[in-house]
C-alpha cells in the first residue's frame, strides 16, 4: 500500500542537496509505484557516471541517485542519454521524462 510508504515527502539528495523527484516505477522491479530520483544534472554520481559506464561497458549511459519510498533504500538507476535512446530506439523510456510520473500517476501528499 502506497499509504504505508515511509518516505512520503520528497527527500534531499545526499550528494548534491537537490530535492528529489518522483519517477514512475510501476514497470520496474522495485515493488513500489514510484522511486525518488535526483534529477540534478550536476549531481556527482550522474556526472561521474558517464565516464565510468563508458570505461566499463562502452555505453553512453550514466546513473542517478535514487531512494525507494517504502523503506528508504538508496541506490542508483540507469540514466540514458537522448543520443543513446535514439540509437537504441527507446524514446519512450521513462528515465528520460521526469514528468512522466505526474502524467500517468499522482500520489497524494497526505493520506
Ligand atoms: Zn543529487
Amino acid at each position: 500500500m502506497e499509504t504505508d510508504y515511509k518516505i512520503k515527502e520528497a527527500p534531499t539528495c545526499p550528494h548534491c542537496k537537490a530535492v528529489m523527484e518522483k519517477m514512475d516505477a510501476r514497470n520496474l522491479d522495485w515493488g513500489t509505484t514510484f522511486l525518488w530520483v535526483c534529477y540534478n544534472n550536476d549531481c556527482a554520481p550522474f556526472k561521474k557516471g558517464w565516464q565510468h559506464m563508458m570505461d566499463k561497458y562502452g555505453q553512453l549511459v550514466s546513473y542517478r541517485f535514487m531512494m525507494t519510498p517504502d523503506n528508504g533504500t538508496t541506490g542508483v538507476i540507469p540514466a540514458f542519454s537522448s543520443e543513446y535512446l535514439t540509437k537504441a530506439g527507446k524514446p519512450s523510456n521513462p528515465y528520460m521524462d521526469p514528468d512522466a510520473v505526474n502524467k500517468y500517476y499522482e500520489v497524494p501528499d497526505e493520506e
